[in-house]
């Protein structure tokens, strides 16, 4: 047989889907992208279609092989990494979903979180200290997909008894990408990997398996869940009628933030990452053991390369960092596009004293406060609209350090250097700021599209397309390394007045 000379990645994302194909050095070789509807019922609920999603997925994979007229005899394998948490059910029978995806940033579940916190013995104390955190790494949230399967069973008469015969399934959207591409209703395997599963609520974090006594409480019945695999794994072939028309080993399945620390090759213990998207999420690789943060960070299965075991990571989720640019853009009407933050905010030489503290949807790591919402703080007449642009960019790095420190005090390590990736950190002077405000060098890799490169790897181990993983550590290299330039001073002086902003978000909705 031939060699290969390709894998692909699917990386279904909270905007859009995407296809590309990366070659033996990790190099894209093509990609095309789609954007699928963003549906809000409500104020704080955020919703996909499931079947938009996956029609979406077979036109990026069609768009993309045919644009580089890639063959498939060349295709080595295929890995999906996905938005995390967004939670799908579905007829077995059908493929129909019973409900629209719910989206990780939905809110809707918050009431139920707030009475669970209270429950007799799954109490949960201001570090997210309790039960859920021993089982599940996690805390109680409405974040993850466990409280959002609840939500579609009590919401859908008859669909629990259903699901408890197995006749509904439930995934996030690898499950669902997986079991659509390998045949759907007929024979579609039903698979998703320890990262995806350790987002559930539903995955105790020590044994990687189904945990009986979170899945009681929430009401899940265990037969709708899908089987636990490694994140490298041949999960079963694309069925030749799918848009890749042809029989190819579906083979790496990563939730989206594992994928980035798997391709920003983060091997080692201690390695960090930091993703700069809608939201940001700093994982750190803490080895083989699942050390549970006293900080207000989450510890999730960063990636499992054999059947029972895993390397797991610490992580830190912020929820609004490129959004509040996005936010300067489409609300406030003060930049045309993204990019254009770098130029208005290099107009100025500081933020003017202000501090904008972006806690739209409550505030996540480390601080988990539902009731937290945005504040822009120290305004004077003085403030200029680039003054507000550069407060923002700076919100992404202090809301960075926040994590940053809060895993130096969980690792007794500090950070000495800082891989980043996602789409603002093309932004030259977001990437200074990050090193200023962390007194850490910031390094940016060649290839940006670090999700998607860990998904490909992961496929391509599990068939021996690479090797190892050193085969893939020789492939990462570095585009430009960011070094600090500000006095002790300047910098925590300017940390201690943004501890003072994010006091004053904290709890500004009753409840
Ligand atoms: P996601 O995968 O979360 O959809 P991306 O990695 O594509 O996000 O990054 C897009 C986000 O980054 C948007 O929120 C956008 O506002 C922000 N962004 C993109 N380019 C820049 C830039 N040059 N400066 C600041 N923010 C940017």
């Amino acid at each position: 047989m031939a060699e290969k000379k390709y894998v692909v990645a699917i990386d279904q994302g909270t905007t859009s889907s995407r296809c590309m194909v990366f070659d033996k050095n990790g190099l894209p070789v093509v990609s095309d992208q789609m954007e699928h509807a963003q549906i809000f019922p409500k104020p704080g609920w955020v919703e996909h279609d499931a079947m938009e999603i996956w029609s979406r997925v077979q036109d990026v994979v069609r768009n993309a092989l045919k644009k580089g007229n890639i063959s498939t005899d060349d295709i080595a394998a295929i890995g999906i990494t996905n938005q995390r948490e967004t939670t799908v059910v579905w007829e077995k029978a059908t493929g129909k979903p019973i409900y629209n995806a719910i989206v990780w940033q939905c809110t809707r579940t918050e009431d139920f979180c707030k009475e669970w916190q209270k429950t007799p013995g799954w109490e949960q104390d201001a570090t997210g200290q309790g039960k859920v955190k021993d089982h599940t790494g996690l805390l109680i949230n409405p974040y993850f997909s466990g409280t959002k399967i609840k939500w579609i069973l009590d919401n859908t008469p008859g669909s629990r008894e259903k699901a408890a015969k197995g006749e509904l399934l439930f995934g996030n959207i690898d499950t669902w990408l997986i079991w659509n591409l390998t045949g759907g209703p007929n024979g579609g395997v039903h698979v998703t990997d320890v990262s995806n599963a350790s987002r559930t609520l539903l995955m105790n974090i020590k044994t990687l398996k189904w945990d009986d006594e979170m899945a009681k409480f929430l009401d899940v019945p265990i037969a709708m869940l899908p089987q636990i695999k490694p994140s490298s794994a041949v999960y079963g072939n694309t069925i030749p009628g799918g848009p890749f028309g042809a029989a190819i080993p579906v083979a790496g399945d990563l939730g989206d933030q594992q994928a980035a620390l798997f391709g920003q090759a983060c091997y080692n213990k201690g390695d960090t990452k930091n993703t700069y998207g809608t939201g940001c999420f700093m994982l750190m690789n803490i080895g083989e053991t699942p050390v549970l943060s006293k900080n207000g960070l989450l510890t999730t299965a960063g990636y499992s390369l054999e059947e029972g075991k895993c390397i797991y990571a610490l992580e830190g989720s912020i929820a609004i960092t490129g959004a509040a640019v996005q936010w300067l853009r489409d609300n406030l009407k003060i930049v045309d596009e993204s990019p254009d933050s770098e130029y208005l905010a290099n107009k100025v030489d500081d933020s003017g004293g202000v501090y904008f503290v972006p806690a739209f949807s409550g505030l996540y790591a480390p601080y988990w406060d539902m009731n937290a919402r945005g504040i822009i703080a120290g305004l004077t007449r003085y403030v200029r609209k680039e003054h507000i642009i550069r407060a923002t960019l700076e919100s992404i790095c202090y809301q960075t350090r926040d994590v940053v420190e809060a895993m130096n005090k969980d690792s007794g390590v500090p950070l000495a250097e800082l891989k980043v990736d996602g789409g603002a950190v093309k932004n030259n002077l977001l990437m200074q700021l990050q090193s200023n405000i962390l007194g850490a060098k910031v390094v940016r890799p060649v290839v940006n599209e670090t999700t998607a490169l860990g998904a490909a790897y992961a496929a391509g181990l599990a068939v021996g397309f690479w090797k190892n993983v050193d085969d893939l550590r020789t492939n990462w290299a570095k585009d430009l390394d960011f070094s600090p330039v500000w006095s002790d001073e300047k910098k925590e002086g300017g940390y201690k007045e943004w501890k003072k902003a994010i006091e004053k978000s904290k709890g500004w909705v009753d409840g």
